[in-house]
């Protein structure tokens, strides 16, 4: 449980200055080391006694994990590179305006000016019990206090819950799973690329993560290749105070529509699963028809196909049927 939140419990802090550097302090301390980025996330952790690491590892001393550069390819977004950052950069701007308005809207000004890309995506869940210590499924035991009538759930999952209920809370993931955006680590056995939508997990693969790093892995960049760019962006997020909070719902769309039809399209919500989810059948669905209410009402009511609700969540049902409704009818929100 929770009680203790004055000072900083002791642990070994060391400050690589390169990603070499890092990788070797994470590969010598295995699971005894804690990766720090913006430390919105990992602070909370720590303080509460939560999260013991003996050692963590500080990356804001390395330049090489920083900054937006455009390559051959697209552009790179070093992982430590915040969120302001994000939002202010004229290219993603111009070219990728979905990105920088789902990372305008994290949390607070502030919030954005500390936190980073890479600690957006590999953020833990906000599940209350969770976070307070209790010792539920996702912390290694063998209940979940949410998922029961009387569980304070509203916030938590409508879709592929297995065991635990939590969402995964980042803005910018439904995004970056739209802009078909690729995550690169750097591993023990050298550099892994994924794709957005493989680098999140839910229950059913790892109950005790929302994302496929193990130990000793570092996300150093974010890729987000052109072929997006430019495209037609929606992206709404619905929350309980709008001048600060994670999101209940959000919804993140990339269309391409050529005479008057999609022609393609990316489609991705969050806080409905514990893991961001991109909506492969809305998108067959939709393609080759017309970006109408026609069109959205349909999209609507199949993105909810199979969704359960809990005690105090069916709101999210109606929610998540608009937000897509909204991204594919179009409405004035378009990005
Ligand atoms: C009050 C509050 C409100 C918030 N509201 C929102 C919101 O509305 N929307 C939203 O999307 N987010 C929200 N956040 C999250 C916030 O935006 C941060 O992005 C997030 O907490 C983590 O980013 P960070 O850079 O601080 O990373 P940290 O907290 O340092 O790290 C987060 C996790 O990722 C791991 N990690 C970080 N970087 C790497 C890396 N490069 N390689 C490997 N592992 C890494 C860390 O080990 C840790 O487990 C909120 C946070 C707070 C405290
Ligand atoms: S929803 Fe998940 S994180 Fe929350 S109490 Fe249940 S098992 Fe734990």
């Amino acid at each position: 449980m929770a009680t203790i939140r004055d000072i900083m419990p002791a642990f070994d802090l060391l400050q690589p200055t390169s990603i070499a550097g890092a990788r070797e302090l994470l590969e010598q301390h295995g699971r005894d080391a804690w990766v720090l980025a913006g430390g919105l996330d990992s602070l909370d952790w720590l303080k509460d006694r939560i999260k013991k690491p003996k050692v963590v590892v500080d990356l804001t001393g390395i330049e090489e994990l920083k900054g937006v550069r455009s390559t051959s390819d697209g552009i790179e977004i070093g992982a430590m590179t915040t969120l302001t950052k994000v939002v202010q950069h004229p290219v993603i701007k111009e070219k990728y305006g979905l990105l920088a308005k789902a990372a305008s809207v994290v949390a607070s000004p502030q919030i954005r000016n500390q936190g980073t890309i890479g600690g957006n995506v590999s953020q833990d869940a906000r599940c209350w019990y969770y976070r307070a210590g209790w010792p539920c499924y996702r912390a290694g035991g063998n209940i979940c206090y949410a998922d029961t009538p009387v569980g304070r759930n509203s916030e938590h999952a409508i879709l592929h819950a297995d065991r635990c209920v939590a969402v995964n809370p980042s803005d910018t993931a439904p995004a970056l799973i739209a802009l078909d955006a690729k995550f690169v680590i750097a591993t023990r056995k050298g550099e892994r690329v994924a794709d957005a939508e493989d680098y999140f997990v839910g229950p059913d693969i790892d109950i005790t993560r929302l994302h496929i790093l193990q130990p000793g892995d570092l996300l150093t960049a974010i890729r987000i290749p052109p072929a997006l760019a430019g495209a037609q962006f929606y992206f709404e997020k619905v929350r309980d105070r709008n001048v600060w909070d994670f999101p209940l719902l959000n919804v993140a769309s990339a269309m391409v529509v050529s005479g008057g039809k999609i022609e393609q399209i990316r489609i991705a919500v969050n806080g409905a699963a514990a893991r961001p989810l991109r909506l492969k059948t809305v998108e067959r669905a939709v393609l080759g028809k017309a970006p109408n209410a026609a069109t959205g009402e349909m999209a609507g009511e199949l993105a909810v196909k199979g969704a359960v609700p809990l005690q105090f969540n069916a709101y999210k049902i109606p929610l998540m049927r608009n937000l897509v409704k909204r991204a594919i009818g179009g409405v004035e929100e378009a990005v």
